[in-house]
């Protein structure tokens, strides 16, 4: 049990009792419009949160992109009815076909929405190890979602995994607008995956890429501090984070999460040469970096017990 409450602190499915726990921004009121944030590229914003019934699980970013002949989405949100509302941001803009659903890794915050599409037919796209992770993990979702976000916004969600599976690169083409989808080492997590709008040049980076809400460490610390040097590389202007604002300028974006994730590995890596337990390391790991981050004491101590079992065998 104890593990399993674990497990869902890190995706952000903690039940957090009201009063004896700090939930920033928790009763502010989940966007209802996409902002544009190139031309053709859209994003309908999360609130900074752990799922709850005011934002139905509307806790991370989710986007669109239109081109000639139809829609890319990309994530979902965190329930039916979280899917339903990204559904009406979407035809609020067009009345295109949706060709394809893009996950860019399972949480449930991104991929709880999907079934809200599920009748348009779309093709569902995502990491080639996502369908094991859904397969997994699905029900432990789908049981902590529904506590959190109530039955109202939950009834009807379930797990669709993706067919269209990426191994690499797949380029997807929406009519004059070509989507580069690619997969990325251990990060995050084990199913990463970035959507690379070739036409304006913007970036989802998904959960690679968190600004304001602390980082959640469900894959690899050094796995992700690679990736995201990787990434830096991209000759790309504008990125669309996981969780945080809209869009943001790159490579300036990933400062602030790569300080975070240095200073969780030196900390952690330190606790362990000094023969420090992972209680006390979980305790006091990357303690300053807890200014910078909104739901700091929800997810760090997760963060550096698995930074923790990760560097103890380096
Ligand atoms: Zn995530």
């Amino acid at each position: 049990m104890r593990h399993r409450v674990a497990v869902l602190v890190v995706l952000g499915l903690a039940v957090v009792s009201a009063g004896d726990r700090e939930v920033l921004a928790a009763d502010q009121a989940a966007p209802s419009a996409a902002v544009e944030v190139a031309p053709g590229d859209f994003v309908l914003p999360g609130v900074i949160s752990l799922s709850n019934e005011q934002n139905a699980g509307q806790i991370s970013n989710s986007g669109f992109v239109v081109g000639r002949d139809g829609v890319a989405v990309i994530d979902t949100g965190g329930s039916l009815v979280a899917g339903k509302r990204l559904l009406a941001a979407l035809r609020a803009k067009t009345d295109l076909p949706i060709l394809y659903v893009i996950f860019t890794h399972g949480h449930p915050d991104h991929t709880l929405g999907a079934a809200a599409f599920a009748e348009l037919k779309p093709v569902f796209a995502g990491h080639r190890a996502l369908p094991e992770v859904l397969a997994s993990h699905g029900e432990d979702y789908l049981r902590a979602a529904r506590a959190l976000v109530g039955e109202a916004n939950f009834a009807g969600t379930r797990v669709i995994a993706p067919t269209l599976l990426v191994d690499g690169v797949t380029e997807l083409d929406l009519g004059g607008r070509k989507l580069k989808l690619e997969t990325w080492p251990t990060g995050h997590t084990n199913a990463d995956l970035t959507v690379t709008d070739e036409a304006s040049g913007v970036l989802f980076l998904g959960d690679l890429l968190f600004s304001g809400h602390i980082p959640a460490l469900d894959g690899k610390l050094t796995g992700w501090l690679d990736n995201l040097k990787k990434l830096r590389e991209r000759a790309v202007r504008v990125v669309v984070p996981g969780h945080g604002p809209a869009s943001m300028a790159w490579p300036q974006a990933a400062d602030a999460q790569e300080a975070y994730l240095r200073r969780l590995r030196d900390d952690v890596g330190a606790a362990i040469r000094k023969g420090e337990t992972m209680r006390e390391t979980a305790a006091t790991a990357a303690a300053s970096e807890r200014p910078n981050w909104r739901l700091f004491d929800d997810f760090n101590p997760r963060n550096a017990t698995a930074a923790y079992h990760e560097l103890e065998w380096e």
